[in-house]
């Protein structure tokens, strides 16, 4: 086999972030007897911006989760605590382990044929638990989070960490599975190792550049093996 190990990001390539934000986004907004979907292309936007600064660092994850509902309420003027908001979001969101299919045959195929690890920018407690409750923490000894290691994807860092966690020094032998063109694709690229784009809208840019792409994670073990 081509590769000794396998790098997994974690959102919408192996779990389902979609589901699991929509869920602790509803609640968050029902504990006040609000519609959460008057309220839901705002909080997109405010938290993207945040995300962007937390990515380059201008903000911490302390202030991200607290200000994304701070934003929000005083753009509808709303005289609610954005602390106790960020706080049911972070707690739901936690419990959210929703994975999507094929996900959990995937990584125990692959965990018995490669060393693999997770590489996820996200927030430390918020991707800890969700892993926890994934059924997936014990096939991943090895996670990496940007929050804790202190650069996120696309930074060449958190790679090169990823890859001395799991013991690869041939970068030839390693292969990065993402989502996130930017972050993963590029990211891995740019560091030097082989890339396998999880791309399920299909249609790449033909600028694009990837070693491979597959449209769901059930289209891993034909890359691989
Ligand atoms: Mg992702």
């Amino acid at each position: 086999m081509k590769y000794s190990t396998l790098l997994f990001d974690a959102d919408e390539v192996l779990f389902d972030f979609t589901k699991a934000e929509a869920t602790a986004f509803d609640a968050t907004f029902r504990q006040y007897q609000l519609n959460p979907q008057d309220f839901r292309d705002d909080y997109t936007e405010i938290n993207h911006r945040l995300w962007k600064q937390f990515s380059a660092g201008e903000v911490s994850g302390e202030q991200l989760r607290v200000q994304r509902f701070d934003q929000l309420f005083k753009r509808h003027r709303l005289k609610l605590d954005a602390s106790r908001a960020a706080a049911t979001y972070i707690n739901i969101l936690s419990q959210c382990g929703f994975l999507l299919p094929h996900a959990l045959d995937a990584v125990a195929w692959c965990s018995t044929r490669f060393s693999i690890g997770l590489i996820t920018n996200g927030l430390a407690d918020v991707q800890r638990a969700r892993l926890a409750h994934s059924g997936l923490a014990s096939y991943f000894p090895k996670v990496i989070i940007s929050e804790e290691v202190g650069y996120p994807k696309p930074h060449p860092r958190i790679f090169e960490i990823a890859c001395e966690a799991l013991g690869e020094k041939d970068r030839s032998r390693i292969l990065m599975i993402g989502d996130n063109y930017e972050t993963d694709i590029v990211g891995a690229t740019e560091f030097g190792i082989d890339t396998c784009w999880v791309n399920p809208k299909g249609g790449t840019d033909k600028k694009a550049i990837f070693t491979y792409h597959i449209d769901g994670i059930n289209g891993l073990k034909s890359v691989v093996s």
